[in-house]
C-alpha cells in the first residue's frame, strides 16, 4: 500500500490558499489596517461558528471554510509525518534484523520517496550495510540449548536432597543465562533459526532435499541457534525453584508463573522464553528476522505447564503416582480446558519466533529402544502434542542418544528410515564438540550437535577438566555464587 500526498491533494491545498489571498487583497482594498482584518475575521467566525452550517452564506462563508481547511490540512500534515516515522522505524527494525532487502523495500512502498533526500540516504546507507555483510558459515554455527531455569537456587540445589545434584548439573539459574545472553551479544553473536539454516528444494523423485541456506551477517556477528528442552515444567520440578507454567499476560505476551519458597504467586519472566523475548525486545539486533529458538517437547506430563495429555484421568491403566495424585488434587480437571490454553500459548509462541522440535512422548532414549517402542511413542507425541504446537520435521533426542555416529545415517536402518518417513529430516543430539552442522547424504537430512550450558559443563569448566565454552564466554564471569560447590554432592 501506497502511503503519502497525491499529486490532486497538492494541486487542490494550492488553489485554497490562491483563494484566501485574493480575499485579504479586497479587504485590503477597503482600507483595513491588518489588525482590524483580523479582529473582524475573527469576529465573524465566531458569529459564523455559532450558527448553524447550513446558513453560513455571505462574504465570512470563505473565511470559514479556509480556516477548516487549514486546519484539515495541518492535521493531514501531522498524520502524515507520523506515519512517515512509523515506516522508519519499521524499516529501521528490519535492519537491525538484518533483513536490508524488507528495510529498502519498506522505504521504497512510500509514495515519492526518490524525491525525498532522507529516504534516499536511508536506503542507500541499508544497501551499503547490506553488500558489506558477509556469508555465514554452516561449519561456524553452534548450537547451544538449556533446560528450565532456576529461579531459587537455594531450593534447587539443596545437598541434602538427591534430586539437587541432578538439578545442578543439568540446569541454569536466571542469573546465569541472562549473563551468558549479554556476554553472547556483546561478542557479536546473533540467534538464528534452526530453520534458517536449510533450504529446501524437490528432487527429480520428489524427495525433499536440504541445502546451506544463505545468511548474511554483518563482519564479526556469529551465528548461532538454540533450543529448550523438556518445557513442560515436570511434576518432578514441583518445589524446587522453577518456574511453575507458562502463561499469557493481559497483553497476549507469554510470561511464567512461579511460586516461591512461601507459597506466594508470582507472574513474570522466570525462564528463558519470557527473559529472551525481553532482551531481545531490548537488543533486536540479537535475533536474524526475528528468530527465537527452539523448543523441544516431550507430552508424558504435558507441555507448558499444562496437563494436556490423555493419559490424564482416573481410567488410565498404570497411572502414575504423580498423575494420580495431581487429578486426586484437582477434582474439576479437564484436559480439554488445559489444551485450549496451551494451543494459545503454542499460537502466541510461534508468532513470536519461536519454533518447536519433538523431544519424543516419554524423554526416550532412542538407541537403547525397540523400534516398535519408539513408534508407538512417536503415536503419542502427534496425538498429544502435534495437535497443539503443530507439526515439525525436527527431532531433538532425549538423553543425548543418537541414531547412528556422527557423519552420515546409514540409511538402511530402520529407525533412520521410520523417523523420515515420519517427516523429520533435523535432527540434533548433544554433544560437546563446538561445532557440528552436518547436511547428510546429499541433503536428505540435516544434522546438529547441540551444547549443553549447564552446571555440570560450568563446574568442568571452572576446574580445568574440560575447556569448552570459552569461545561463548568466561565460566568463571556468569557462574551463579549462589550455586553451591559440586564436592557437596559427593
Ligand atoms: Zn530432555
Amino acid at each position: 500500500m501506497k502511503i503519502g500526498i497525491k499529486q490532486e491533494d497538492k494541486g487542490r491545498i494550492y488553489n485554497m490558499n490562491d483563494k484566501k489571498q485574493k480575499t485579504r487583497q479586497i479587504l485590503l482594498i477597503a482600507g483595513l489596517t491588518s489588525m482590524v482584518i483580523i479582529a473582524l475575521a475573527v469576529t465573524i467566525s465566531v458569529i459564523l461558528m455559532l450558527r448553524p452550517s447550513s446558513s453560513t452564506t455571505g462574504g465570512g462563508s470563505t473565511d470559514v471554510n479556509n480556516q477548516q481547511t487549514q486546519q484539515e490540512i495541518e492535521e493531514q500534515q501531522q498524520i502524515l509525518a507520523q506515519k512517515k516515522k512509523e515506516m522508519l522505524e519499521q524499516a529501521e527494525y528490519y535492519a537491525l534484523t538484518y533483513d536490508y532487502d524488507k528495510a529498502i523495500e519498506t522505504i521504497k512502498s512510500w509514495e515519492g520517496y526518490e524525491k525525498d533526500s532522507e529516504l534516499v540516504v536511508k536506503i542507500n546507507s541499508y544497501q551499503k550495510t547490506k553488500d558489506s555483510c558477509v556469508r555465514v558459515k554452516m561449519s561456524d554455527v553452534t548450537h547451544i540449548f538449556y533446560h528450565s531455569l532456576v529461579v531459587d537456587p537455594e531450593r534447587a540445589f539443596d545437598p541434602s536432597d538427591y534430586q539437587g545434584k541432578g538439578n545442578y548439573q543439568w540446569m541454569t539459574t536466571i542469573d546465569e543465562f541472562m549473563a551468558i545472553t549479554q556476554e553472547m551479544y556483546d561478542r557479536g553473536y546473533v540467534l538464528v533459526s534452526i530453520h534458517d539454516l536449510y533450504d529446501i528444494t524437490v528432487d527429480e523423485n520428489g524427495n525433499e532435499i536440504l541445502t546451506e541456506a544463505d545468511i548474511y551477517l554483518p563482519e564479526g556477528k556469529r551465528a548461532f541457534v538454540l533450543s529448550l528442552d523438556d518445557l513442560s515444567y515436570y511434576h518432578s520440578y514441583d518445589g524446587y525453584g522453577f518456574a511453575s507454567k507458562l502463561v499469557l499476560d493481559e497483553n497476549g505476551k507469554v510470561i511464567n508463573e512461579y511460586i516461591d519458597a512461601e507459597g506466594n504467586v508470582h507472574y513474570g519472566a522466570y525462564d528463558c522464553v519470557p527473559l529472551l523475548d525481553q532482551f531481545i525486545e531490548e537488543y533486536p539486533d540479537a535475533s536474524y528476522r526475528g528468530a527465537k529458538g527452539t523448543i523441544a517437547l516431550t507430552g508424558y506430563n504435558g507441555i507448558f505447564g499444562y496437563r494436556t495429555d490423555y493419559s490424564y484421568s482416573l481410567d488410565t491403566p498404570d497411572l502414575d503416582r504423580d498423575k494420580k495424585e495431581f487429578l486426586l488434587a484437582n477434582p474439576n480437571f479437564d484436559v480439554e480446558a488445559e489444551r485450549a490454553i496451551a494451543k494459545e500459548i503454542a499460537d502466541a509462541l510461534k508468532a513470536n519466533g519461536w519454533t518447536f522440535a519433538s523431544h519424543t512422548w516419554g524423554h526416550l532414549r532412542v538407541q537403547d529402544k525397540q523400534l516398535s517402542t519408539l513408534m508407538a511413542d512417536n503415536e503419542k507425541w502427534q496425538k498429544n502434542v502435534a495437535t497443539i504446537v503443530g507439526e515439525t520435521n525436527v527431532i531433538i533426542f532425549a538423553h543425548g542418544q543418537d541414531l547412528g555416529n556422527w557423519g552420515n545415517y546409514d540409511l538402511t536402518n530402520e529407525k533412520v528410515q521410520y523417523f523420515m518417513e515420519q517427516g523429520f529430516n533435523v535432527f540434533c543430539n548433544v554433544d560437546s564438540n563446538l561445532y557440528r552442522t552436518h547436511f547428510g547424504s546429499s541433503g536428505t537430512y540435516l544434522r546438529q550437535g547441540r551444547r549443553n550450558l549447564d552446571g555440570i559443563r560450568f563446574y568442568k569448566n571452572l576446574i580445568g577438566e574440560q575447556d569448552n565454552l570459552d569461545d561463548l564466554f568466561d565460566v568463571e564471569e556468569i557462574i551463579d555464587p549462589e550455586r553451591p560447590d559440586y564436592s557437596v554432592y559427593e
